[in-house]
């Protein structure tokens, strides 16, 4: 019996982790959180019998108290850390989106708790605090995210000085092979159109712009203890090769598979092991033909090329690039900037921070440095203020 504790359960990676383990037996939920949305949380509960429930909103929190359900109902971050570190809990899954992920990661390691990370802030703002944390503890953080899952397929059996670099993969989102002077002017709704993925609507964004691979690329820093030079990332439209590890030997080991994120969910619960997706269709590679690979556009998608700046710099800039961009992303939702102009607030805010930069932010730190890029970005930033 294994007991768990979802934090996210009613977004995206949280569902589908529940539809992963709710006919295990192995597996006892005993703590789920959410955001704010009660009703689909009510019916988790109805389902799971979790000891505690966390509703991050205290409004909607006490509207969860009137369900009158036979559970604990806590809320807000100590809530979070409190279902994290339950005396119950053996292992955590971090889904919730946003860098309130960094605190409940930090308090499960310390509780020596399993942590299946799906959340990308915790390790793009604090990986140097949650690495070495999770060594200390000999804990192995298990990646949610399908490019970390096959890069860690890929170590299996290897050794670590081995490695000559990862090659980290990327559909290109809706707009790859479009020149900058295309892109002026893209409404959110072709934005949205991811041709691969289905997912929440701003990771959505963040595909098209490729933040979200630049994010990636410091997560993977992280994750495999790489230098960024060593991080690769190459196009791979049809999001079949979902990432791979080259050898000092030139040989390549990667994971293919269809886009479905149940595959690294279930990796990461129960690696090494793998669990029968029965009925499921197969990834038929005569039937695929072909798979192709390209050069990611550095020009057109600036949002990479920042995301590797602020890998290769380190300190407290990976935390402006995360904040200016969601900001960014905010606003481009609201219609009030471009497309492009995404990627130019994140440079804007990241040379703003430029001569500023905390060489090792503590947690007080990380959350002082996103709060000065968020209201830089909406108060200072000269292409908001057009
Ligand atoms: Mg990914």
């Amino acid at each position: 019996m294994r007991n768990i504790v979802i934090l996210g359960s009613t977004g995206s990676i949280g569902t589908q982790a529940i539809d992963v383990i709710k006919d295990d037996p192995d597996f006892h939920v005993v703590g789920l959180a959410a955001y704010g949305s009660i009703e689909l949380l009510r019916d988790q509960v109805k389902l799971l019998h979790p000891e505690a429930v966390c509703v991050y909103d205290k409004a909607k929190a006490e509207a969860f108290r009137t369900y009158g359900l036979p559970v604990r109902v806590l809320s807000g971050m100590d809530g979070l850390i409190e279902l994290a570190t339950m005396q119950s809990c053996e292992e955590v899954i971090v889904s919730v989106v946003g860098m309130i992920g960094i605190q409940p990661t930090i308090a499960a390691l310390k509780a020596h708790k399993m942590v299946a990370l799906a959340n990308k802030e915790t390790l793009v703002c604090a990986g140097h605090i949650i690495m070495p944390l999770a060594k200390a503890q000999g804990i192995e953080i298990k990646p949610i995210d399908s490019e970390h899952s096959a890069i860690w397929q890929s170590l299996n059996g290897e050794c670590h000085n081995r490695i000559e670099r990862i090659l980290l993969t990327a559909s290109g989102g809706p707009f790859r092979g479009k020149k900058r002077e295309e892109l002026h002017g893209k409404a959110k709704e072709d934005a949205l159109k991811h041709p691969n993925w289905s997912m929440g609507r701003k990771i959505t964004i963040d595909s098209a712009t490729m933040v979200n691979k630049g994010l990636e690329v410091i997560e993977a820093k992280w994750l495999f203890d790489v230098p960024v030079d060593k991080i690769k990332v190459v196009v791979q439209p049809q999001s079949i090769v979902h990432s791979a590890v080259q050898y000092v030997d030139g040989s390549i080991k990667a994971q293919l598979g269809l886009p479905d994120m149940r595959i690294p969910i279930e990796y990461a619960l129960y690696a090494p092991d793998r669990h029968p997706l029965l009925k499921d269709e197969r990834l038929d590679l005569a039937k695929l033909g072909t798979l192709t690979f390209e050069e990611p556009d550095l020009e057109t998608f600036k949002g990479l090329k920042l995301g590797i700046r602020a890998g290769a710099t380190g300190g407290s800039m990976p935390t402006v690039y995360n904040a200016a961009n969601e900001e960014a992303v905010a606003m481009f939702l609201e219609d009030r900037i471009d497309f492009l102009e995404i990627a130019d607030v994140i440079e804007e805010a990241m040379d703003a921070h430029a001569s500023d930069i905390i060489p090792s932010p503590t947690l007080e730190e990380i959350l002082e440095t996103e709060c000065w890029a968020r209201s830089y970005v909406r108060e200072h930033s000269v292409l908001t203020h057009r």
